[in-house]
Formats: C-alpha cells, structure tokens, sequence
C-alpha cells in the first residue's frame, strides 16, 4: 500500500488542500493520502484559530465521499502540551503500517520551502520520499536553496523514478542524498493552481474581507462554520 501523509492545520479545509490531495492521487501511485490537523504547529507564531476538534471535523466534511483521502488523528494535540514534529508522526505512522508499505511526506512548496527549519530537518528528509505541489512556473532551484546542509539534490534517473517507474507528465523526481548513503525522491508537481489560503478565508468570514466564495469551502464544510460560529473575530 502506498500512503502519503499530508499534514496542516487545516483552519479551515478548503480546495487548494484537496486540489494538492487529488494532484498527488492522480500523478503518483497512492492509494491513500491520511489528511491529518495538527494539534500545534510548531512554525506558526499564532497557531490555529478553530479548535483540533472542529478542524477535524471540517476534514472529515471536506473529503466526505472521496474513498482515497482518509482523516488521520496522528497529530493529534500532544498530552505534554508540546508542538507536534513531523519526524515524530512519521515514526508513529510507520510504525502502524506492514513493512511493505511505502510511505511519502506531502506538502504545498511554501511549506518545503522552510523545510530547513523543521526538527531534525536532514533525517527528516532521509526518512521518506516527498510530493511537493507547486504552482507553474515555479522556480525549481528554490528547492535546492531550502535544503539543509546534509542533504544534497540531483535529478533522479527514470529507473529511480520510484513505484510508478514512469512519468505521464510534467513533474520532476528529484534525488535526495544524505552522507549516510540513504537517498530519497522528491516529486515536484509544478502545476498546482488553486490559488487560496485559510487565512483568507477566515478574514472574509470575519467579516475583514469578501464573503468565501462558495467553491472555495465544500458546502458541508461552510455549514459547519457558521452552525459552531467559527472565525467571526479575524486573525
Ligand atoms: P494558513 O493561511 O492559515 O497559513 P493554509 O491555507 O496555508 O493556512 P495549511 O493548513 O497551513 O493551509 O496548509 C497545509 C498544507 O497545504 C501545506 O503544505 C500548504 O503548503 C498546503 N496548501 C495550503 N494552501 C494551498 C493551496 N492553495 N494550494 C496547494 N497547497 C496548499
């Protein structure tokens, strides 16, 4: 089984989530991807604004009905009351799953881009291989420019090009090398273009900017915004 675990804090869910979620199904060879709200981000300076809870409840609104994305409480808030590190969920996540399954990070590539700043950042990358969306035209070499020092980056042959073995499209597999030996792919998914943020969405529901427009939440998800009175003080 092939699974990638695609972590946010999903204040609320919205269509670039599931526009990254679907670009990742459709162009790799995942038969999940585990959408799962982190309890705290270690990054965010303000944190979420809805509880864990009521972000859970808009994924499992969100993807309702889509068999291959799937919520997953791994991030659940820690009983220490620390942040929750992506190196950590990964241990936990492989550590619920059969040796043969194989496991991939996927992220937006404002999210990779600090990827330098994340806990133990080299083996992080080392651990798994990544799906990264991006949108066009991005510039590749500001992947290679967010790596930690330990890691170094090429273009991986189409041997390497991991389970699919192929490519139908415009993405690119990079390799990622650690001094241990251990290398890693990185696909990049250079045609993202849902261009929204939660933080604009909670702004307009607080009433600092235009209403949502309707596509951008799913209806069920929007519903249960305004029946928990999420978002009404702006960020
Ligand atoms: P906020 O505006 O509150 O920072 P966000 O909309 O960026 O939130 P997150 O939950 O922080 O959402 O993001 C989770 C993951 O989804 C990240 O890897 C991020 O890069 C990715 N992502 C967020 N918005 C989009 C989008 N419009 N298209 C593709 N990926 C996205």
């Amino acid at each position: 089984m092939n699974i990638a675990l695609f972590g946010g804090t999903f204040d609320p869910p919205h269509c670039g989530h599931l526009a990254l979620a679907r670009l990742a199904l459709a162009r790799l060879p995942l038969d999940r991807v585990l959408l799962a709200p982190v309890g705290l981000q270690p990054l965010k300076r303000d944190n979420a604004s809805a509880g864990f809870d009521d972000r859970a409840a808009m994924v499992r609104l969100a993807i309702a009905g889509d068999p291959q994305l799937e919520l997953s409480l791994i991030d659940a808030p820690r009983l220490d009351g620390q942040p929750n590190y992506t190196i950590d969920t990964l241990s936990a996540l492989r550590r619920t799953l059969s040796p043969q399954d194989h496991l991939y990070c996927l992220m937006g590539a404002d999210s990779f881009l600090t990827i330098a700043k994340w806990r133990r950042s080299a083996e992080l990358l080392s651990a798994c291989d990544f799906i990264v969306g991006a949108r066009p035209g991005f510039d590749l070499s500001r992947i290679a420019a967010a790596l930690p020092e330990a890691i170094s980056v090429g273009v991986a042959d189409s041997g390497e090009a991991g389970p699919s073995g192929n490519r139908r499209d415009n993405s690119l597999v990079l390799s990622l090398s650690r001094g241990t030996g251990r290398r890693t792919h990185l696909y990049l998914l250079p045609d993202l273009a849902e261009d929204v943020s939660a933080t604009e969405i909670r702004a307009a529901i607080g009433g600092d900017g235009d209403h949502p427009r309707q596509t951008v939440l799913a209806p069920a998800v929007l519903d249960y915004i305004h029946a928990h009175s999420l978002y009404q003080n702006p960020d």
